[in-house]
């Protein structure tokens, strides 16, 4: 086998679980843009308008390439949009441009034969290759089954030849929810049927010592994306093999939202080391995703030879398999003041310390809207549990459902200490002369374990940790601290706090950065630290620290990250697609207007998508979809069973609405 360096892991799906190192993977050439091995993460990005559009296409492609696209995606539905990638490509060539073209293939074996001619890479996806999605629930022998992998080997060996004449690159690209139906009634809707869907192609290629390779499992869901990256690393070293990985989210949708979801998957895997190339998939214009993944990219470019290490005394030096073992369950936890911990929601903390806390409008930022008529105040899904007010105090009656925290000095002080609790450092908890009968916070950090306040440190159950890092890598040096502590059977509850400072929001000297920039640089870099833990159950609470960053859009991040790691629901969840030339309809008006009428649906998961290509399968995790079906035609599902088909575009939001309504998921604007 013609496979170069292959890899014994420590633990079962990265290089280190402890320091950053990246995962050695093979090099791939894609036209003049090498991937994998020591190069660079690439960056990707896919054109949006039709295929036939060459104007369009290459305008569009030259926009994304100046946005720092290294690799651009066409979608090539038939055999008439492969033929023209032939002329897009002339006309970039014409106009200076050589970024290495990608043809985007579902379901046309013959489309990909042409593009695999034409263009540096193409992208195929395993589940719709040689099959018709069906939905059926089949029973295979196993002699069925090995007959259906030899029927898929004749359909796909000719692209694979094609490709290794003309050194043309490929992409295996598993989406969850386009599975086969073959694939799903073996394995069923889940990581391993993912992961088995591309080795089986990847096999073949091996078979036919093809090896320019590319392998991505995207899915809406970034825990599931997560894990099935992970499980396919595992797999792919077992059967030494080490293609690059293309990371990304699929239909993560717009804005904040948008960005979140992106992180928690894509930024937990970085954390990781793994990751050759990344796409953000927005619904937004397809220029705006590259700087969001090269801003999630970046953090990595230097952090293996700045991380520092620490001096571990031989007790605490991380057991690798110990982390592994315990990754993905959920880290359980003892409840406190029947407000934190045990199988309560994360918990979100917000920083006014540093505000005039003279009148209650000051609350409206962190989700308590004050009433001064009826002199009350109103709460929503997204409202603050915690408010840290340090040393300051408020001139104004707090909402009963509102914690506060104090400083440990300030707080001795108070006189009335009702819903007031305590934060104290390690050393003043030891030595406190009072402390809250209720809650108590205790700043701990991870290196913290190993010393000897820790061993005198007072355990009962009114103990709450709060958890910072001075660790450039501190998603690895916080998910160490749960490791520990689980080890040692220690259950109290732990808030995770992360501290940015504006520099790190800042781009290269020089820059001239919007003012929006450091606001989606805070949510992509909390979302990946904090979400990276919370996707394998660490963490009863968060705390996003910021001073340079808005009050409102900490507290709106927060919400989402928990959101995206579905740890708590606080909000309608959209999954739309980020368009394509396959596109029916505008996605990005489209999804602005079902969100105005359907954003008050906390919990429910409606689809987007501009296509029918892969119908419900691309949104498998949704509870209604809007596809596109023709022009000025949309069909409506509930879940993946189709409810109305080819409704006028006018009428299809309030048909979907009557149908959540039918189905008594309907609620009222309060
Ligand atoms: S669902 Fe959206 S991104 Fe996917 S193929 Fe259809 S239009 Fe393109």
């Amino acid at each position: 086998m013609d496979l170069t360096k292959k890899l014994t892991l420590p633990g079962k799906y990265c290089e280190s679980l402890t320091h950053y190192k990246r995962w050695l993977t093979r090099e791939v050439q894609i036209g003049d843009v090498p991937m994998g091995g020591t190069h660079p993460i690439r960056i990707q990005s896919m054109t949006t308008v039709d295929t036939m559009d060459t104007k369009g296409s290459v305008e569009q492609t030259l926009r994304m390439v100046e946005a720092g696209c290294e690799y651009v995606r066409i979608t090539a539905p038939s055999i008439k949009e492969a033929q023209n990638l032939a002329e897009i490509k002339k006309e970039l060539l014409k106009r200076g441009c050589k970024v290495p073209l990608v043809a985007d293939i579902h379901f046309t074996p013959n489309a990909a034969e042409v593009a695999a001619r034409i263009v540096e890479k193409v992208r195929v996806n395993p589940g719709n290759y040689a099959d018709k999605k069906k939905f059926d629930q089949l029973t295979y022998t196993d002699a069925a089954y090995q007959a259906e992998l030899e029927r898929i080997y004749t359909k796909f060996a000719p692209l694979v030849k094609i490709c290794k004449e003309y050194g043309t690159a490929m992409r295996i690209g598993t989406n969850h929810g386009s599975l086969s139906d073959r694939i799903m009634s073996h394995y069923g809707d889940t990581p391993e049927g993912m992961v088995e869907s591309a080795l089986e192609f990847i096999r073949i290629c091996e078979d036919l010592h093809y090896y320019n390779l590319v392998i991505s499992m995207k899915s809406s869901n970034p825990q599931v994306m997560v894990q099935a990256y992970r499980l396919l690393v595992e797999k792919m070293v077992a059967e030494g093999m080490n293609y690059p990985l293309h990371l990304g989210v699929t239909e993560a949708g717009d804005g904040e939202d948008g960005r979140i979801k992106s992180a928690v998957g894509i930024g937990t895997l970085l954390e990781d080391g793994l990751g050759d190339t990344v796409r953000v998939s927005l619904t937004e214009e397809p220029e705006l995703e590259a700087p969001v993944a090269r801003a999630l990219v970046n953090r990595y470019v230097k952090r293996a030879e700045q991380v520092l290490e620490i001096n571990y005394s031989q007790e605490i030096v991380t057991n690798s398999k110990l982390i592994v073992e315990n990754l993905g369950s959920r880290h359980e936890t003892k409840e406190v003041n029947a407000f934190i911990g045990g199988s309560m929601v994360p918990r979100v903390v917000a920083d006014l310390s540093n505000k005039r806390l003279i009148d209650p409008m000051v609350l409206k930022d962190i989700g308590y809207i004050y009433d001064p008529l009826l002199d009350k105040y109103h709460m929503g899904d997204q409202s603050v549990d915690f408010v840290f007010f340090g040393d300051n105090l408020p001139s104004f009656t707090m909402p009963g459902n509102l914690k506060q925290v104090y400083n440990f000095a300030t707080w001795l002080g108070l006189t009335n200490k009702e819903n007031a609790h305590p934060l104290y450092t390690l050393h003043d908890y030891i030595n406190a002369s009072e402390r809250d009968t209720n809650l108590n916070l205790v700043r701990i950090f991870h290196e913290d374990l190993e010393s000897e306040a820790f061993e005198n440190l007072p355990i009962d159950q009114t103990l709450v940790f709060v958890l910072e890092t001075r660790q450039l890598h501190g998603m690895a040096d916080q998910r160490e601290f749960f490791v520990k502590l689980r080890s040692w059977g220690l259950e109290m509850p732990v808030i995770v706090k992360r501290s940015y400072d504006p520099v790190e929001f800042s781009g290269p000297v020089g820059d001239m950065m919007s003012p929006e920039e450091p606001i989606s640089k805070l949510q992509l870099y909390a979302a990946t630290d904090l979400g990276g833990l919370l996707i394998d159950g660490m963490g009863n609470g968060i705390w996003i620290d910021a001073a340079s960053i808005p009050t409102d859009k900490l507290a709106s991040a927060s919400f989402a990250i928990l959101q995206a790691t579905r740890s708590r629901i606080s909000k309608t969840e959209y999954i739309s697609c980020p368009s394509c030339g396959r596109t029916l309809f505008d996605l990005q008006e489209t999804t602005q207007m079902i969100r105005s009428r359907t954003n008050h649906l906390k919990g429910l998961k409606i689809a987007i998508m501009g296509c029918i290509v892969n119908g419900p399968g691309e949104m498998a995790d949704a509870d209604y979809g809007y596809v596109g079906a023709g022009p000025d035609r949309v069909t409506l599902y509930r879940g993946k069973e189709v409810v109305k088909k080819n409704v006028q575009s006018a009428d299809a939001l309030n048909e979907l609405i009557e149908i959540i309504r039918a189905d008594g998921n309907w609620v009222e604007f309060a």
